[in-house]
């Protein structure tokens, strides 16, 4: 997304949990844990992939994305459909989104990452390229 920004990623937390799990570490049951709102959201709002989850290498991962910032008011805190994002990017000045990875079938869920979104992010000349393009397509 053209003004996704401070991206943060969790790959590495994430290979280290389940190093964790594998070594005996850490438990399953602690890391397959997803709540039942969790899980609804994935369901209703999740992006499917088509990559195995870690855990039970039955099911198919789903990724939940969570928005949160000030301007978003009751709905912070909620989970989007992807396709929903860029819209919001348009309107929004920033807001925190937060990816999730679910698996519906064993409960195991981690983040995966984490990005601001927002017109905010869009630099001056490239809001002047953007406007322009728009204008053309408009008319
Ligand atoms: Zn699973």
């Amino acid at each position: 997304m053209r003004t996704q920004r401070q991206v943060v990623d969790y790959s590495l937390q994430r290979r280290a949990v389940l190093r964790d799990v594998h070594s005996g570490r850490v438990g399953v049951h602690e890391v397959c844990d997803a709540s039942p709102y969790l899980k609804n959201a994935a369901r209703f709002h999740g992006e499917p992939t088509e990559e195995r989850c870690p855990m039970c290498r039955h099911e198919d991962l789903t990724l939940v994305h969570y928005i949160y910032g000030d301007e978003l008011k009751q709905s912070a805190g909620q989970a989007r459909k992807l396709a929903e994002l860029p819209m919001l990017a348009m309107t929004l000045s920033e807001f925190q989104v937060y990816v999730v990875e679910v698996c519906q079938g064993c409960s195991w869920n981690h983040l995966v990452e984490q990005y601001l979104l927002g017109r905010d992010g869009l630099e001056a000349d490239e809001t002047a390229g953007e406007t322009g393009r728009r204008r053309g397509a408009e008319r």
